[in-house]
């Protein structure tokens, strides 16, 4: 059993993880500052002793003493992340440098959630953890991916001037129940539509391609690079399925039996065009493959969507 530190374990994947460390026996400590993580995510634990959670920004040191560290902390969703730009920076650069240096004392490891982002808008397809990437250093997404860019640059500057013990994994497109129904992304934003026979927003033309990782699959993934030896990343982990969004629209109204109609919208600037991972590395390294198809982890989403928003 170890003491694991789960910053943004309150979000959508975070909840994930936490319920999946709990249920391998381990102790969680869950920080978040509730930005866009919220305590329902977390509530059922609250009774559970291996668990506490408390409310803390990660911009801000705090010393505590665990065994391993995941990084999540971040607004994931462009609008969100897009609201306050700055903060995005602070969080994923000073969180970052705080929970390092807590990893550097305490003689943690510390697992970094990194994103595709840092592949920007990609001219090698699928992409490949060689690839360097195509960022814009001065855009509307530019405060999360150099953000994460330099997160991981941070990873890479402890692991070699102070030995810390780090892992990077890149993290893409990932979706499944407990995203925030205002959340902005597009699996969201579709199921929502669908449920309430909205109409689908589709930004630019829709021939954009994304490809989506259910989150149990990406859970299994982080924690499998957390328990690796000998390898620190970073490591792609995703679904290779490639949809643009014009498919994903078609397949939220079939599974949610919708008849909302499209409705086009500007495309946001700097949206990245394709996106696909190469998993190679993870297969090989940590025998990880996802397993769950898109129609399938759209399923318990649109469920999940269907009772929050009857709640409601
Ligand atoms: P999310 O927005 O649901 O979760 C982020 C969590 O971090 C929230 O609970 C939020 O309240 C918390 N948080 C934000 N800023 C904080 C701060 N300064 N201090 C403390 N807590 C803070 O997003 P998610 O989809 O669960 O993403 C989790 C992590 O995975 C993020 O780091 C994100 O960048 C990364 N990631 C996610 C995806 C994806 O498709 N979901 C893809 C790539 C990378
Ligand atoms: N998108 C869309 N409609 C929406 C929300 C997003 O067409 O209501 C598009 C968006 O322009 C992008 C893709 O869906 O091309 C994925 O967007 P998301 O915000 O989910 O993630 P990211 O762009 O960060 O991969």
């Amino acid at each position: 059993m170890k003491r694991i530190l789960v910053t943004g374990g309150a979000g959508f994947i975070g909840s994930h993880l936490v319920d999946a460390l709990l249920e391998k026996g381990h102790e969680v400590l869950c920080l978040d500052n509730f930005f866009t993580g919220s305590k329902s995510n977390v509530a059922r634990h609250l009774g559970n002793p291996l668990f506490e959670v408390v409310r803390h920004d990660v911009v801000e040191p705090i010393l505590l003493e665990v065994d391993q560290i995941y990084n999540l902390a971040c607004p994931a969703s462009p609008v969100h992340y897009q609201y306050n730009p700055v903060k995005t920076v602070k969080t994923n650069v000073m969180g970052t440098l705080n929970m390092l240096g807590m990893a550097k004392r305490v003689g943690a490891r510390i697992l970094q959630a990194s994103t595709s982002e840092v592949y920007g808008d990609p001219e090698v397809h699928p992409q490949t953890e060689e690839y360097w990437g195509n960022v814009n250093p001065i855009g509307i997404r530019s405060c999360y991916d150099e953000g994460k860019r330099l997160a991981e640059t941070l990873m890479m500057d402890y692991h070699r001037s102070n030995g810390v013990d780090v892992r990077i994994v890149r993290i893409f497109n990932t979706y499944g129940p407990r995203m925030a129904v205002n959340d902005g992304r597009v699996v969201s934003n579709f199921a929502v539509q669908a449920i309430k026979g909205q109409p689908i927003t589709i930004y630019g033309d829709g021939t954009q391609t994304r490809s989506f990782c259910y989150v149990d699959d990406l859970v299994a993934g982080m924690i499998a690079m957390m328990e690796a030896e000998e390898f620190i990343g970073p490591v792609n982990l995703g679904n290779p399925s490639e949809f643009t969004m014009l498919e994903l629209a078609e397949k939220v109204i079939k599974l949610s039996g919708s008849s909302s109609p499209l409705e086009f919208r500007p495309l946001p600037p700097d949206d990245p065009t394709q996106r696909q991972p190469n998993i190679s590395l993870a297969q090989q390294k940590l025998g990880w493959s996802p397993t769950v198809e898109l129609e399938q982890g759209l399923k318990p989403t649109l469920k999940y969507f269907r009772s929050v928003l009857q709640e409601d």
